[in-house]
């Protein structure tokens, strides 16, 4: 309840980076590691590596909750690092390509693209599945184009690939459906994780300085509208051809809802897992769980990991991005302070679920 109430502000965001220089200062980097598991980082990031990660992925996993595991470092993997990640997981887990490495190495295409075919073939090879991250729009042709070509290559037999739309671009529908189109065409899983897009002040002031029009929808109605519609689209294909896959990686209730009714409509059932669910660790557990454990969907949480100095700034600035999306988490901290005060008066303040 408390990260939650002070992840709500603005300010606080922005405060954050100095305050948490200041406490290193005063506290040393021992305790201020402690004090930040204890809050923040214990609160959205899983771990510091795929060692110290895995009691929670198992936890998850009992409640019928499958890991998308994001290391959120912000820097560049190694190969070792790449192999690391791969060790001892499981087919109920997906392994995100953060974006960054792309990001980092976007002047050097061919040593990108030998690393990526080499990212890529290692999940597929291992039976992990790979969802590729969407990033700003000056970056975002490179890194779909890349996608696309790998999704060519390794989407022949199942979707173990799946790119990123940002339903809050103008373009989001037209990128869909050239999309699907291609891979019916070529005869491949299309695989896709639906988003609406956590850069949108970013995008906005780059496109005023620079003077070219705003990619972003006018409004939240409309980016809500192209959500659905997308949406809408890939479940039609999926009833057409069961190639499509797609993840609703969302914390709308909204949008999770007229997921539920577009299925039920069209008969398509929980079990085929043709539709997946998404929400960030550490958020939204209210629909994340029910509708893995009770409804019997496949849902996955997004697992950010990493060593604490290098996550936190990660997380500051995924945060501000998403800024207006945070106000949505007045409604889990009224049902976080409700389950509070029911365990305060029942006298069950330390229960833990058994799994
Ligand atoms: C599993 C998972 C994976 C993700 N991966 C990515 C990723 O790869 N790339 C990425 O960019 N983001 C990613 N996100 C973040 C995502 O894009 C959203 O920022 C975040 O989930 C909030 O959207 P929502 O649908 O959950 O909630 P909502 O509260 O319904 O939507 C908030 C979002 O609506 C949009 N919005 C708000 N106001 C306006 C407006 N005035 N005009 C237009 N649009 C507006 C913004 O995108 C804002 O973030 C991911 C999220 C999840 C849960």
């Amino acid at each position: 309840v408390i990260v939650g109430k002070g992840s709500n502000t603005q300010k606080c965001w922005k405060t954050r980076e100095l305050l948490m220089d200041l406490s290193k200062k005063v506290f040393g980097q021992q305790l201020f590691e402690k004090l930040m598991k204890m809050t923040f980082y214990g609160q959205f990031v899983a771990g510091e590596d795929q060692n110290t990660i895995k009691p929670l992925i198992e936890k998850n996993q009992a409640f019928g909750v499958g890991s998308v595991l994001d290391y959120s470092v912000e820097e560049d993997l190694t190969q070792e690092e790449i192999n690391c990640t791969f060790e001892g997981l499981n087919e109920r887990v997906f392994i995100s390509a953060n974006a960054e490495v792309i990001y980092l190495k976007l002047v050097k295409i061919t040593v990108i693209f030998r690393a990526h075919v080499c990212l890529f073939q290692h999940a597929v090879v291992n039976g992990v599945r790979l969802m590729v991250d969407a990033e700003q729009t000056y970056f975002q042709p490179a890194i779909s184009r890349l996608t696309l070509e790998m999704q060519r290559i390794f989407n022949r037999e199942k979707p173990n690939i799946f790119n990123t739309y940002q339903c809050y671009l103008r373009e989001a529908y037209d990128n869909v459906s050239v999309d699907v189109e291609l891979s019916r065409r070529e005869g491949w899983y299309f695989g896709a994780k639906l988003v609406r897009g956590a850069y949108m002040c970013q995008e906005r002031s780059r496109a005023a300085e620079i003077g070219y029009e705003d990619p972003i929808n006018p409004d939240y109605e409309t980016t809500n509208r192209m959500y659905h519609k997308c949406l809408e689209y890939i479940l039609e294909e999926i009833n057409h051809n069961r190639m499509a896959n797609v993840m609703v990686a969302s914390h709308n209730e909204d949008t999770v809802k007229f997921t539920l009714e577009k299925m039920n409509e069209t008969s398509l059932s929980p079990t085929e897992n043709k539709v997946c669910f998404g929400q960030l660790l550490g958020m939204c557990d209210q629909i994340s769980f029910p509708l893995a454990g009770q409804a019997g969907f496949p849902v996955y949480k997004y697992v950010p990991y990493g060593p604490v100095n290098e996550v936190i700034p990660y997380l500051s600035r995924r945060a501000q991005e998403n800024r207006g999306f945070m106000k949505g988490s007045q409604r889990e901290r009224s049902l976080l302070w409700k389950e509070l005060k029911r365990r305060l008066f029942s006298g069950h303040l330390l229960y833990k679920p058994a799994y």
